[in-house]
């Protein structure tokens, strides 16, 4: 912690507590104390730490080839894609490595394609985004924050952007102008506090991107893989965007891999030359990426997910705390909202992590909670009685 400290830029406030081993659903620190892991790297480990068949796949693969960049093929990456193709239904897709990178990927092919395909004239096109989005930290995408602290100073900011009330179609359906080519949004709100807007609102999102003929873009770096509920959070409501972005748990926690997909007719304004990354469908990535997936789906982790966040939530929910406002979420992806009075979450999630489990607050009064999918029924019984404990408290 001291030499983090000293050397490290203060971009981070840590929850004081080393990890130093895991496995599953389970870390330590370096004096053999054991938490139950329940952020789970803002969900990027739903398949717990050290999965076995991802271990294995990236293990066989590490001693085989890492790295060639595209200037080459590899043998890795079509397979890769193919499978991440099947189990979204996509036609195609471009391989990034963090999702910061996945959304820059999304805004170009967005442009692009509303400059060649629907003669938006040069520099006009406008994208929709929503109030307390959270999409990555590149100066484009903090240039359309509504968090002043992820924003502060970093200007001049990248034109091009409106910010709307999420959950709101009326103030969608006004904002869209002949300039609008796409509407950028998480279906659940992750880093805003697991904010899960209004049933059949993703629906009318695509019926009123449908009508105006803009893009629908969704940024399911976090909801993806499972954690809601579904193998991605759309399908909860059928509605398919027209670029999806994943990231995070696409590698089961390993490595960074993340992609925009997208149907032919769209992806095929990109051209050779006009993107790319040095490290984006690396072998080590791709190994890690597709043995991630089919461990997703082999062992049903997005219906352990529905079941087990059903259960989780509902108990969390009969703690009946007066310190609790509010208790949401779908499937794993929980958020415990304070009120005012209990004086912030910063106090509970540093109780908590005394008693054995690691959470973070978001932002000042929300609890994330967000254990890896493979946690067993007995763990999440256990805390449920940790949260009675320190929310009975006081
Ligand atoms: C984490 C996250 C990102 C950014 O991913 P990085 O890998 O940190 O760049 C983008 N969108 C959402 C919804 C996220 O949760």
């Amino acid at each position: 912690m001291e030499l983090e400290k000293q050397y490290g830029a203060r971009n981070y406030a840590p929850i004081p507590v080393v990890v130093s081993k895991a496995e599953g659903a389970w870390v330590w620190d370096p004096e053999g104390n054991r938490y139950l892991d329940c952020l789970a790297a803002y969900s990027a480990v739903n398949h717990g730490h050290l999965h076995p068949r991802v271990l294995k796949a990236v293990e066989q693969q590490l001693h085989t080839l890492t790295l060639t960049s595209r200037a080459f093929y590899n043998d890795r990456l079509g397979r890769f894609l193919k499978r991440l193709c099947e189990v979204s239904g996509f036609e195609m897709a471009l391989p990034m490595n963090t999702g910061a990178e996945a959304v820059e990927t999304g805004i170009k092919i967005a442009r692009r394609y509303s400059y060649q395909k629907k003669n938006i004239p040069a520099d006009k096109a406008e994208i929709l985004t929503a109030y307390r989005n959270f999409h990555g930290r590149t100066t484009t995408i903090v240039s359309f924050s509504s968090d002043d602290n992820a924003k502060k100073d970093y200007g001049p900011y990248t034109p091009g952007f409106t910010n709307l009330p999420f959950n709101d179609l009326e103030a969608l359906e006004a904002a869209i102008t002949e300039h609008t080519i796409a509407f950028l949004v998480e279906p659940i709100q992750g880093e805003a506090g697991v904010i899960v807007p209004d049933e059949g609102y993703l629906r009318r999102v695509r019926e009123i991107c449908d009508r105006h003929d803009i893009l629908l873009i969704l940024d399911e770096i976090q909801t993806g893989f499972g954690r809601t509920g579904k193998l991605f959070c759309f399908e909860h409501e059928n509605a398919r965007p027209d670029i999806l972005l994943v990231g995070k748990a696409l590698s089961g926690g390993v490595v960074p891999v993340s992609a925009a997909l997208a149907d032919r007719k769209i992806m095929d304004v990109i051209t050779p030359g006009s993107h790319g990354s040095t490290f984006g469908g690396n072998p080590l990535a791709c190994a890690a990426g597709e043995a991630a997936i089919d461990t997703l789906i082999d062992e049903g982790l997005p219906e352990r997910s529905a079941a087990l966040g059903e259960f989780f939530r509902e108990g969390i929910r009969r703690i009946d705390s007066p310190l609790f406002s509010d208790v949401r979420g779908k499937g794993l992806f929980i958020a415990i909202e304070l009120k005012k009075e209990a004086g912030g979450a910063r106090q509970y999630t540093e109780a908590l992590k005394e008693r054995g489990i690691l959470v973070k607050e978001t932002h000042v009064d929300t609890i994330r909670l967000a254990p890896p999918l493979i946690v067993e029924k007995a763990d999440l019984e256990w805390a449920l009685g940790v949260l009675e404990d320190v929310f009975s408290e006081g």
